[in-house]
């Protein structure tokens, strides 16, 4: 949580308004102030957890970052603040995640983990992040649910790869309808996609209705960049509206440095097209 001065209060204009909020805070630095304003039922606090002890240390290059945020996560669902538990798997606390699966399950809330991506400070130490088999890390990414979440995974459920996981977790309509702002005001399609080329506005000297509008020829050229014309292996297949070249098109930017092939990590397409009555298959 970067503490803009006017924090709490832009937090109250939030809720008086009715809007759901969702903090990120790495639950290090918590006022009394801020944990106060936490108690809301439409506040969600996401803590990030990356790793169990010294590992989550080493992620944050943080001596003793570990102690005080599970002290903090523990006190704040003590007080009965929504937390929500996330972590990035790395090489460094891939080994790790089972003791992250029993304190979300101890503390009964929910832990989301996903698998790290070559993108900003990750890429430049992805030598250090990266393991030699990228499966290791996919298979201990998932999501501890609590309470009864019709349709989400649970412990032990078989984790989809990447490609799917952005399907079933719903990064839906992305770079044409749902879009992510960052703290700098730069309208961006998602946290993933954070270069000049896929920003289309700026909300530091824009509105979001000139942001938004149909003749902002940016927001054009980035939907153009998520079109399903240009996958080649895919562009004929009916069922690209669905599966979208195997899932997650930031993958395939940010593994292969293009958005025009289908995403590298989901080698194989099981889609079988029906075959024409002529025999020839209809894709
Ligand atoms: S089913 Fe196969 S061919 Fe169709 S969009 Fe997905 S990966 Fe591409
Ligand atoms: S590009 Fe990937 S991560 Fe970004 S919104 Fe789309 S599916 Fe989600």
């Amino acid at each position: 949580m970067t503490l803009h001065p006017q924090f709490t209060d832009i937090l109250q204009y939030l809720l008086a308004s009715n809007v759901e909020v969702t903090i990120l805070t790495n639950g290090q630095r918590l006022k009394l102030m801020h944990i106060e304003a936490f108690r809301h039922p439409n506040v969600l606090v996401k803590v990030p957890l990356l790793g169990w002890g010294d590992s989550h240390d080493v992620m944050t290059q943080r001596h003793g970052s570990f102690e005080r945020t599970v002290k903090n996560i523990r006190h704040m669902v003590s007080l009965g603040i929504r937390v929500k538990l996330t972590s990035t798997v790395t090489k460094v606390n891939l080994h790790d995640m089972d003791y992250l699966d029993a304190l979300a399950k101890e503390l009964n809330i929910p832990l989301e983990k996903s698998p790290i991506y070559p993108a900003g400070y990750a890429r430049d130490n992805w030598d250090r992040l990266f393991p030699e088999n990228y499966n290791d890390i996919v298979e201990r990414c998932g999501r501890v649910e609590t309470g009864s979440t019709p349709g989400l995974l649970q412990i032990g459920e078989e984790v989809p790869p990447p490609g799917e996981q952005a399907a079933v977790f719903g990064c839906s309509d992305c770079g044409t309808q749902v879009h992510a702002i960052k703290s700098d005001g730069k309208v961006i399609p998602c946290l993933l996609l954070r270069e000049r080329v896929f920003q289309f506005g700026d909300l530091t000297n824009e509105s979001l209705d000139t942001v938004y509008a149909t003749d902002n020829e940016d927001r054009e050229r980035v939907k153009q960049l998520f079109s399903y014309d240009k996958l080649e292996t895919c562009n004929a297949c009916e069922a690209r509206y669905a599966c979208r070249g195997g899932g997650c098109r930031a993958v395939s930017y940010l593994f292969k440095g293009t958005m025009d092939i289908k995403n590298p990590l989901y080698d194989e397409c099981y889609y079988e097209p029906p075959q024409s009555p002529y025999g020839d298959a209809l894709r």
